[in-house]
């Protein structure tokens, strides 16, 4: 679809970047990414996005919003207490710009449902807050050919990274669910607001890089962020040959 008039206006700045112009406009408008989680890292994932012109989000999350959220989840409000969180992120795009469609879905994935989602996307951009469900989008991704942006935070710290089907996949990171009773996550270990948007801001351009083919894929990588003393540190993800969803099976 070529650029209207309002959006040469919107999006002038994005236009005037080497590797983005009118047509990685026109591109990022037709594009359409998974978002789950619409909590910490995918609030600051969805603002951007969808400030981005970015077409189409799908939003799944279950969760109603929470006055405890509210510290770091952006895309939420007072007024939206005990609202489902895809409905409420689906109501703030909506106020930002008429060009993104968020379609919310007020449950979570599950390998029913999810298969379907993922096909329908360019890109799955994953910010949730439990392994289960990291899991299983990382193994679908992984079958369904589809590239994943997935970030994680905990108290000061942050990670990020990508993962193609090429692989390695997710489960090269974590190989599985870690047992019961740690303390991985916000609920347990606690988490500064704005460590959660550095990541899911992070997680944005990652996105954003993927949809257009821009700079270096962080493919293979994983990107470490230590909030308290502010370093960032880089390290090559290796592919496990053993992993059950991306190696070789036994002969
Ligand atoms: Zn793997």
């Amino acid at each position: 679809m070529p650029l209207t008039e309002d959006h040469i206006q919107r999006y002038a700045r994005h236009i005037l970047l080497p590797g983005v112009g009118g047509v990685g406009q026109e591109k990022l408008l037709a594009a359409r990414v998974l978002i789950v989680g619409a909590g910490g890292l995918g609030s600051a994932l969805t603002l951007y996005l969808a400030a981005a012109g970015v077409g189409t989000l799908l939003v799944a999350d279950d969760d109603v919003v929470e006055p405890s959220n509210l510290q770091r989840q952006v895309l939420h409000n007072q007024s939206r207490l005990g609202q489902n969180k895809a409905e409420s992120a689906a109501q703030t795009v909506a106020a930002l710009t008429p060009d993104v469609t968020v379609r919310p879905i007020p449950h979570r994935l599950d390998a029913t449902t999810a298969p379907d989602l993922i096909d329908s996307v360019d890109v799955v951009a994953d910010g949730c807050d439990n392994f289960t469900t990291r899991l299983l989008v990382g193994d679908l991704c992984h079958r369904q050919g589809k590239t994943l942006v997935s970030a994680a935070v905990r108290q000061f710290d942050g990670q990020l990274a990508t993962f193609k089907p090429d692989g390695p996949c997710y489960r090269c990171l974590v190989p599985e669910e870690p047992p019961p009773g740690g303390n991985a996550s916000c609920t347990d270990a606690g988490i500064l607001g704005s460590v959660a948007g550095t990541l899911g801001t992070l997680q944005a351009t990652e996105v954003i890089k993927e949809l257009l083919g821009l700079g270096e894929s962080m493919a293979g990588r994983l990107l470490i962020y230590d909030g308290l003393n502010t370093q960032t540190r880089t390290i090559t993800l290796p592919k496990d040959p053993h992993c059950p969803t991306c190696g070789t099976p036994a002969a």
